[in-house]
Order: structure tokens, then C-alpha cells, then sequence
């Protein structure tokens, strides 16, 4: 039996997660049966403070509503600074899937330093064009000027064209605001984070709690205290982790046995 997935996209994500959820009996179908502004005014209207995860699950739980269908799915990416080495970028993704007859929610979540996203104010053609370079233009589009410039753009794919505007820009401004467009369907990076988070989500829907058997049972945290293998003291790296199941709160704990080299150890090397 094939489970109905409805998914409210306008840039073309189906391509990344439609084949791991089929093979699981989903098919996922983009809504277009609704205005896209709608779903823009609603972004527009998330509150700040609504967490990534958040803002996924409102997305599937919209489409759920929109569509009738009993499952929905939404995909949230944000982009910064590696969380450990601030000069990196990284891009972290969110799919939320949602089960509208059991009120459950299931999330898979990415993170990866795989991604072009950067910016840079250019002052001339040439500063533009390797900036470019870097940010894999023009397999990944670009974005020219802030909206309120008049030469505004983003999806900018072709090199020609982008000169020419560039050109015209630098006429009225000394400098023009460059940056990568992370767009799904302009981004063939981001596209794949999105599929790597579909798989991550497959696995998810696979593994059951042993309690009240619905899916996305898998890890929440990481338990710290893998053993020195020198001093036998516990270390910060983890020793496990720790399941639990969304809706009933089912939990267990799977240790390993396991020892890390005295690199790790606060006592060994303080
Ligand atoms: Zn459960
Ligand atoms: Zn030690």
C-alpha cells in the first residue's frame, strides 16, 4: 500500500527525498494547490522565535492541512558558521515529517561544512568574477545587490549576463553586495544535504519504538564517559547514546564498551 506524503515545495526538493521515502511506500506529492504567496505571507509570519525544527514541522503540518493528506513533510536549511571552527561555513538541515492521524512527528537532521555559502561586497569585475569562482558559479546560482537596489537579481546563472549587469551596477554604486543563492533548486550542494537528510529520515521511519511502535524511534543525545584506555577514567567523549521516542517517551540507554586514547583524557593530558 502506498502512504500519500504531501509536501509543499517551490524549489524542486521532491528530487531529493522522493526515492528514499518511496522505497518505504510513501509517495510524496508536491502541493500546488495553493497559493505560493500564502505560504510566503505564512513564512513571513513564523516568529522569530520558532526553532528550525519548529518551522519544519509547521510547514508539514500545513501541507497536512492544505491537502487532506494524513502525512506531511517539511524541509528547513539554515546557514552560518561551523559550530566549532567560526571560519568554515556550515549548512544545517531539518525535514520533519508529520502523521497527522497520530499527531506524531518525526525529524531528521543534517549538518555539514559541505556547502558554498558565502557573501562579499565587490568593487570590481574582476574581484566579482573570483569571487564566483569560489562559490562554484555557474552550476550554483548567485544573487546580485540587496532588494531594495534596482539591479537586485538572484538566480543568476549565466556569466554573460552577469557581467553586463555587473557592469551596469558598479555605474551607479562603488561597490555591489554578492552572494550565493541557497536555494535548493539553485544549489546543487544544498540539494544534496537535503538527500542526505532523507536518507538519515528513512532510517528513521524503519526504527520503531519498542513501546507504542511508532516511528522515528533513534538517538536524542550522545551520553558522555567513553573510558581512557591508559587511567581507566571516564573522558567527555561519549560512551553511548541515549533513545527516545517522541510520543510516549519510551527511553533507553545503548552503552558501548568502549575505550579512547589518552589524547581525550582530562587526567592523561590536562
Ligand atoms: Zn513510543
Ligand atoms: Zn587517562
Amino acid at each position: 500500500m502506498t502512504s500519500k506524503i504531501a509536501f509543499l515545495t517551490c524549489h524542486q526538493k521532491q528530487v531529493a527525498v522522493s526515492d528514499p521515502l518511496k522505497s518505504l511506500g510513501f509517495e510524496v506529492e508536491v502541493c500546488d494547490a495553493f497559493n505560493t504567496d500564502e505560504l510566503g505571507t505564512f513564512t513571513n509570519e513564523i516568529p522569530r522565535h520558532l526553532s528550525q525544527q519548529q518551522a519544519a514541522l509547521k510547514k508539514a503540518q500545513l501541507a497536512c492541512e492544505l491537502t487532506q493528506a494524513n502525512f506531511g513533510l517539511g524541509s528547513e536549511g539554515s546557514f552560518g558558521p561551523h559550530p566549532q571552527v567560526h571560519l568554515l561555513p556550515w549548512n544545517y538541515e531539518v525535514l520533519a515529517l508529520w502523521d497527522a492521524q497520530h499527531q506524531h512527528a518525526v525529524y531528521a537532521v543534517h549538518g555539514t561544512p559541505e556547502t558554498n555559502y558565502s557573501s562579499q561586497r565587490v568593487t570590481s569585475v574582476e574581484e566579482a568574477l573570483s569571487f564566483a569562482r569560489l562559490a562554484q558559479f555557474p552550476s550554483h546560482a548567485l544573487i546580485m545587490g540587496s532588494p531594495a537596489d534596482t539591479y537586485f537579481q538572484k538566480g543568476i546563472q549565466d556569466e554573460s549576463a552577469f557581467v553586463k549587469q555587473l557592469e551596469t551596477a558598479l555605474q551607479s554604486d562603488a561597490s555591489v553586495w554578492l552572494e550565493t543563492d541557497m536555494r535548493a533548486h539553485m544549489n546543487p550542494t544544498r540539494m544534496n544535504a537535503i538527500a542526505q537528510t532523507a536518507l538519515k529520515l528513512q532510517q528513521l521511519l524503519k526504527s520503531s519504538c519498542l513501546q507504542c511502535h511508532l516511528p522515528g524511534y533513534g538517538p536524542t543525545r550522545l551520553i558522555p564517559g567513553a573510558l581512557c584506555n591508559v587511567c581507566n577514567c571516564a573522558t567527555r567523549l561519549p560512551k553511548g547514546e541515549h533513545w527516545e521516542c517522541a510520543s510516549c517517551h519510551f527511553q533507553e540507554d545503548k552503552v558501548v564498551d568502549t575505550t579512547v586514547s589518552a589524547a581525550n583524557c582530562d587526567y592523561c593530558n590536562p
